[in-house]
């Protein structure tokens, strides 16, 4: 087989976003949407900066409810689709607009194939500094091959988020050896609900049993970069279910996720 012509029309299609990143997991539910979100609100404080939010977890799209945009239309023009506003300078679009738009497509492999490449090829973005992609979780061949397209068609690189949990970790592994295979750079690892900051007492507890040594070690182990550890907020979750930006959370969930994403940007 030659090479895919939609890669060089998703390739074109982003070719005035600066920086792709890709935000990957191993599992699913262990936080990589709210990841995604925070990381687009937090680099969207900087109002100098373009920011677009590409979710194309189709087995779940949450972030037209995440990013308080669930009401919103999306239209297509002869370019292409545009985008929901949830602020100035951070577009959306979501796998969740598309589906409300012909619930049809939901099911059979080759149509959500297909919708894949239509919302990488035909989202009208216009010029970003950063298009932070939420993807589908898991280690399957058909999701492999959607990170694989996405590294051909130029992404900078991945941020896979896990759990401290050992479960979490082998699929974390498999990921990292995918993304070895084809040569797509990984940008680190975030670990999320590291630990859990109690509302009374604002002490933090350890939830998960930390796997041999746990993510940082792994990490070391694996010559991956750790971004660092996002404890469980009972204020995130809330803020995610409502819509709200979270960004004004006095939380230390939103503080050590605004070093992540300084980290990212530099
Ligand atoms: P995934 O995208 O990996 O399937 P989600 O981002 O949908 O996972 O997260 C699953 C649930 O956990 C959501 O209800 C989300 O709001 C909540 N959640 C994720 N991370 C945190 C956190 N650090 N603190 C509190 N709740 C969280």
């Amino acid at each position: 087989t030659g090479p895919d012509p939609d890669v060089a029309k998703i390739a074109s299609c982003l070719q005035d976003v600066k920086n792709k990143v890709v935000i990957l997991s191993g599992k699913g539910g262990v936080g990589k949407s709210t990841v995604s979100s925070l990381l687009a609100r937090s680099l969207a404080k900087n109002e100098e900066l373009e920011i677009g939010l590409l979710d194309i977890d189709i087995t779940g799209p949450s972030q037209p409810l995440f990013m308080g945009v669930k009401n919103e239309e999306v239209h297509k023009s002869a370019s292409g689709w545009t985008p929901v506003y949830a602020d100035e300078n951070l577009a959306v679009m979501s796998a969740g607009f598309l589906l409300a738009h012909d619930a049809a497509l939901v099911w059979g492999g080759a149509r959500k194939n297909g919708l894949l490449k239509n919302f990488l090829k035909e989202v009208e973005w216009g010029a970003l500094d950063y298009l932070l992609i939420d993807s589908p979780p898991g280690t399957s061949d058909e999701h492999m091959s959607t990170t694989s397209l996405l590294k051909d068609a130029g992404i900078t690189g991945a941020v896979i988020v896990t759990t401290p949990s050992k479960v979490a970790l082998i699929d974390v592994q498999r990921q990292l050896a995918f993304c070895q295979k084809v040569d797509l750079k990984i940008l680190g690892l975030i670990e999320n609900m590291a630990g859990f900051v109690c509302p009374k007492c604002t002490k933090e507890s350890e939830i998960f049993r930390k796997s041999d040594g746990g993510v940082e070690e792994f990490c070391e182990k694996n010559d991956v970069a750790y971004l660092g550890a996002l404890p469980i907020d009972p204020k995130i979750c809330q803020a995610m279910d409502t819509g709200e930006n979270p960004m004004d959370i006095d939380s230390p969930a939103i503080t050590k996720l605004n070093i992540i994403c300084d980290q990212i940007q530099s």
